[in-house]
């Protein structure tokens, strides 16, 4: 880590919390002997006799899956998948029902806390704290502008501070799942349809015969009615191709493994394109009714064979030939899967556009049996007043990434510190950050360049449920509710059967912990703001939205915590310029891009280096869960895959501790080696989430190894600004 001086990283064990009478009444509460009065707990549900059943929608992950909750006693004693909602199906994944583990995990955050001259945190209280903030908030918008606070988030919890910004008048706002997730894969996407895949992404994978995968490792990446549905397909015979340097659960459900080198994927998909044109195996019906740019496809792949794919990939001709004959075959049932967390060597953008023409070629899109159209109920407004500000951005990245749809957090780390970004008009024009819900030290790679960001700022503000890392380098940290004890904004995806689902408190926040809505809204009174938060609780938002379609809270309830609609079929509509599937994009090449994909050269690891792989395992979802007892108890601690043929060079036996160390010396906690045939031997790979360095997090302290304090490097999506990390290499020390 870069030396910190300004803003020393506070560790709590270390140096103790100044103001023990917080610490003691915390431990007070989590007995159960007291709670904290707070305004979003629904009185009736949260009867402390009886017992109740109260439905909710989780947020262990995006996927927003249907839960009810059983309260005994005022105490949440178990999470069951939803029947009534269309996302769960009355199913749900391990991390989902271990959300208890979450909401009751004794390590959580209990107080707002403060830092102090000499780098050390005191309680204080929420009055206190919030003064803080907004005094700071104001110092800083009088002197540099709104603009010069970004907020940087996730998940739905964040809509409130989004208000906030949106009042204050800033629109530098950044979140890590748009330069490492789904940014450059809907971009891609919607540079060929017009739009993306979905958030739940539209994937008949239950009645699909034939799908390809690449590198999304599903069984292992548990996202719930995804899998449902791939199990179904499996179950009812589907065939699978999953090209992956890893054997990882979904290739061993495959029938054929393409154990790829990583960097190569373009190729291979080149390849496949080539065959699908050259044979005449792709969808003539639908190219020839909705694509654009057929002929230009057609002269692009004309020497990108199997035979010049197999080289590069490290794949064998004829097993390219024979899987793109295997697509092919199975039109109008066959699709390649669109994966997430797709920042993987700097052309991913072009990478998503070449999965995107696939699909096209193969009239996956719109097909029942592909990637579905869905439709959605739309959730009406609430009649929040107008803001009177024209909000403004600290950075001006449309010239950088003139296709991009939201801020790279990176630009924003970058316009943080003095002489980093390139073309900003000031320099570092960014003073303050809001981080709401997203652990960044373990999010975004390059964990150094954020330590060194948050010594030029002036406020740093972190708000979060567990004394995450990145609380470590907060001025005020303010403890969040878990979706457990809030309200939150009503989740209504684009699916095959349209629902609205709500978030609600099934207990009490506990200890002093109160929900986005009320931080924000008090924040917004402090700084004069108060009229944009026009509610007493964020109940009334949700009864009112609910009552413009003819229903309540009260109403939802009784009808299983979901409102449903018929399934109307959308029309064929490709929302690109040309209105249809462009297979060579004018958009791209206007701002100088290529308009078909292009094979690039990346990097191979040097002598004695593999590159680093990450995934997920079923019971975690990023860093966020590493600390819950009951999802620990499942999958303990993450482990370093090494090819077997290399342990044997080095010396490695399984089970034994090893220490990685990247290119920039950069070294990893030990971590238990797991010697395999599974990978390829010029890579490794590691769960991703472990190796956590808060002593506060008591259960998963230096449990295991970090893989995102590896990653030192990245490469840069020209296109949209997406951080391709799966290229970092590591060797053992
Ligand atoms: S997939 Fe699992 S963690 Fe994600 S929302 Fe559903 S139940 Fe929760």
């Amino acid at each position: 880590m870069a030396t910190i001086t300004r803003r020393k990283f506070i560790d709590l064990t270390k140096s103790a919390i100044l103001g023990g009478a917080a610490v003691a009444g915390a431990s007070a509460l989590m007995s159960g002997s007291a709670r904290s009065a707070n305004s979003d707990a629904d009185a009736d549900k949260n009867d402390t006799r009886g017992e109740w059943v109260i439905p909710s929608y989780c947020d262990v992950c995006f996927m927003g899956c249907g839960i009810n909750v059983t309260v005994k006693n005022g105490r949440a004693i178990k999470i069951e998948g939803n029947p009534a909602h269309p996302i769960s199906r009355g199913k749900l994944c391990p991390r989902g029902t271990g959300g208890l583990g979450q909401l009751y995990d004794p390590d959580r955050l209990k107080t707002p806390l403060m830092r102090t001259s000499d780098n050390q945190f005191k309680a204080v209280s929420w009055q206190e704290a919030l003064d803080h903030v907004a005094g700071k908030m104001k110092s800083i918008m009088a002197a540099h502008g709104p603009e010069s606070m970004a907020l940087l988030k996730h998940g739905k919890g964040a809509d409130p501070f989004e208000r906030l910004w949106h009042a204050i008048g800033s629109e530098t706002e950044g979140h890590p799942s748009y330069a490492q997730c789904r940014g450059a894969r809907d971009l891609g996407w919607s540079l060929t349809f017009g739009k993306g895949p979905g958030g739940v992404e539209r994937v008949a994978l239950d009645k699909a015969q034939v799908v390809a995968f690449i590198g999304g490792h599903l069984g292992e990446n548990m996202h719930n009615v995804t899998v449902q549905d791939y199990t179904t397909g499996l179950r009812n015979g589907a065939s699978h191709i999953v090209v992956d340097p890893r054997f990882s659960t979904a290739a061993s459900k495959a029938k054929h493994w393409l154990p790829i080198r990583p960097g190569t994927d373009i190729a291979l998909l080149l390849a496949w394109t080539h065959v699908l044109i050259y044979e005449e195996l792709y969808n003539r019906e639908f190219i020839e009714t909705y694509a654009t740019g057929f002929d230009e496809l057609k002269a692009h792949v004309e020497k990108t064979t199997p035979e010049w794919a197999a080289p590069y990939t490290g794949l064998k001709a004829r097993d390219i030939r024979q899987t793109a004959r295997e697509l092919g075959a199975a039109i109008p049932h066959s699709l390649l899967f669109p994966g997430r967390r797709f920042a993987w060597y700097g052309d991913d953008t072009q990478r998503a556009r070449a999965m995107a023409i696939i699909n096209a070629l193969l009239g996956a899109w719109g097909s029942e049996s592909g990637i579905f159209l869905g439709d959605r109920i739309k959730v009406p407004g609430f009649p929040y007043p107008e803001s009177h500000v024209k909000a403004k951005h600290a950075i001006e990245d449309k010239e950088k990434y003139p296709l991009g749809t939201s801020t790279p957090v990176q630009d924003i780390i970058d316009a943080t510190i003095p002489g980093r970004f390139k073309g900003a008009t000031q320099n570092a024009p960014v003073k303050g950050w809001l981080v709401y819900s997203t652990n960044l030290v373990r999010a975004v790679p390059n964990p150094d360049l954020i330590a060194e960001a948050v010594q030029h700022l002036d406020l740093m503000v972190v708000v979060e449920t567990m004394p995450a890392e990145i609380t470590g380098y907060a001025d005020i940290v303010l403890p969040d509710t878990t979706y457990l004890e809030r309200y939150d904004v009503m989740n209504a995806p684009e699916w095959r059967e349209p629902f609205v689902s709500i978030r609600q408190p099934v207990v009490k926040p506990l200890y002093q912990s109160k929900p986005s809505w009320w931080i924000a809204k008090q924040l917004a009174e402090r700084l004069g703001l108060g009229e944009h938060f026009n509610y007493v609780n964020f109940s009334e938002v949700i009864d009112y939205q609910l009552k413009q379609m003819g229903s309540s809270i009260k109403d939802i309830n009784q009808k299983g915590g979901v409102l449903k609609k018929a399934f109307e079929q959308p029309e064929m509509k490709f929302r690109t310029p040309s209105g249809k599937v462009e297979l060579f994009s004018k958009t791209l090449a206007k701002a100088g891009f290529d308009p078909m994909p292009q094979f690039i050269h990346h990097p191979q690891p040097p002598d004695n280096y593999f590159r680093l792989l990450y995934g997920r395992t079923p019971q975690h979802t990023f860093s966020r869960t590493s600390n819950n007892a009951m999802l620990l108890e499942l999958f303990p601690e993450n482990a370093v895959w090494v090819n077997t043929d290399i342990a044997r060079i080095y010396g490695l036996k399984d089970g034994q501790p090893v220490v990685l160390k990247n290119g920039q010396g950069v070294k990893s906690n030990p971590v238990k080696v797991r010697v395999t045939k599974r990978i390829r031997q010029d890579c490794v790979y590691m769960a991703h989430g472990f190796g956590r360095s808060d002593q506060r997090l008591t259960r998963s302290y230096k449990v295991g190894a970090d893989d995102n304090g590896l990653l030192s490097e990245y490469e840069l999506d020209p296109i949209m600004g997406s951080t391709g990390s799966q290229v970092n290499f590591v060797t053992f020390v």
